[in-house]
């Protein structure tokens, strides 16, 4: 039986289909030893996220994301611009549900269908509920996502598409993660957190085993946007068990965005605390990190700083124009993705400095 551990007081838990944090409030992870990544066996598994199915928490012979997976992962990582040939964008967009949330999500579904289950919960400002929306009809999982009644009119429809429950809330996002985990310990289901539940990292870190592979080798910089830090943490992790193994000879260095009017992380970071204190959140257009209470705090400032990264926060006028500049490049991006190549906008590199900067969500998504 699968053991959780609580990130703060670090009690033991039987994984059970219920359980989503510690009594003392605290995250959990996934009690296991770094993975041994043996590279010959990626090309056992389909052109997927999946190739790294090994290095997950799975029994060896389970089956069950055989028929949970939509091809998602392997996405192109390419050249911004000819005259910058060590800056790349992943192109992350290209998924399923045409968002990076497609990694965690078919990664957690695949082991709530393991485990199962039969209704899943989940709230999100958009991109997580939209891929658990999907992954749960994939995995005939009834589904209820809890998301703001001013959350992206796109991105409703593509969750009701789907065939899952729409909870509309007016509150802060905040107000609305506490319905979401109200209804779960009451109906005792369980709770397809893209921020509690651990396995959703275990999806999200394929995205450094792919950049691993396309580089041949690690690059200098990662450029991530944040607000939970789902991405954040996943590309962390994946480049720690690629390091641990001796696959990579240092970690690359996560410089980390947050828009300025929903900064908490950068505020921490500033002032040299270990986690972020919640603030209130000035309204940002980048709905897909607003974020004010971010519960992995504590993680997500000690994988930066552990990589000697930093943190960058962008104006609302700067990510709008970033946006404009990738459009002009080619990539249409949603509007919270722009703030990625606003942050690399801001960024001083050094001489060819080799950085990744992730395209997180396509641009039909938003207005
Ligand atoms: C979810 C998301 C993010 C940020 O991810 P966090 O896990 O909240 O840090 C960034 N961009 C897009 C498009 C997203 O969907
Ligand atoms: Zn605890």
């Amino acid at each position: 039986m699968e053991q959780f551990i609580c990130n703060s007081c670090e009690k033991n838990y039987e994984m059970t289909s219920t359980i989503w944090k510690c009594e003392c409030g605290g995250v959990l992870n996934i009690v296991k030893d770094t993975p041994r990544v043996d590279m010959t066996a990626w090309n056992n598994y389909p052109n997927s996220l999946w190739r790294y199915f090994e290095t997950m928490p799975f029994s060896k012979d389970s089956k069950t994301w055989e028929s949970v997976t939509m091809g998602e992962g392997q996405s192109p990582l390419i050249v911004l611009d000819p005259i910058e040939p060590n800056v790349y964008v992943k192109v992350d967009y290209m998924m399923p549900t045409l968002s990076f949330k497609d990694r965690g999500a078919v990664v957690l579904m695949a082991k709530a269908k393991e485990l199962g289950v039969t209704k899943v919960i989940a709230d999100s400002s958009g991109n997580a509920g939209t891929a658990i929306a999907a992954y749960a009809a994939r995995c005939n999982i009834a589904c209820d996502i809890y998301l703001s009644d001013e959350t992206s009119p796109k991105k409703i429809a593509q969750i009701k598409a789907h065939g899952a429950s729409i909870k509309e809330i007016h509150g802060t996002r905040e107000e609305i993660a506490a319905a979401a985990q109200n209804a779960v310990d009451s109906e005792k289901v369980f709770y397809a957190s893209h921020v509690y539940n651990p396995y959703f990292y275990e999806g999200t870190k394929t995205y450094a085993y792919e950049i691993y592979e396309q580089l041949s080798g690690v690059p200098d910089t990662l450029i991530i946007p944040v607000g939970n830090g789902t991405l954040l943490l996943g590309a962390y992790y994946g480049f720690k068990e690629l390091f641990e193994n001796g696959l990579i000879d240092h970690m690359p260095k996560i410089v980390a965005i947050q828009a300025e009017n929903c900064a908490p992380l950068v505020k921490a970071y500033q002032n040299g605390k270990e986690s972020a204190q919640p603030i209130k959140n000035r309204g940002t257009l980048a709905e897909g990190i607003a974020i004010a209470a971010p519960a992995r705090s504590k993680q997500i400032l000690e994988a930066v700083r552990n990589t000697n990264g930093t943190f960058i926060q962008v104006k609302e006028d700067e990510i709008l124009n970033a946006r404009a500049k990738l459009s002009e490049k080619g990539f249409y991006v949603e509007v919270t993705s722009a703030v990625n190549y606003a942050g690399y906008m801001k960024y001083k590199k050094k001489a060819e400095e080799k950085i990744v900067i992730p395209l997180c969500g396509a641009g039909i998504k938003s207005k």
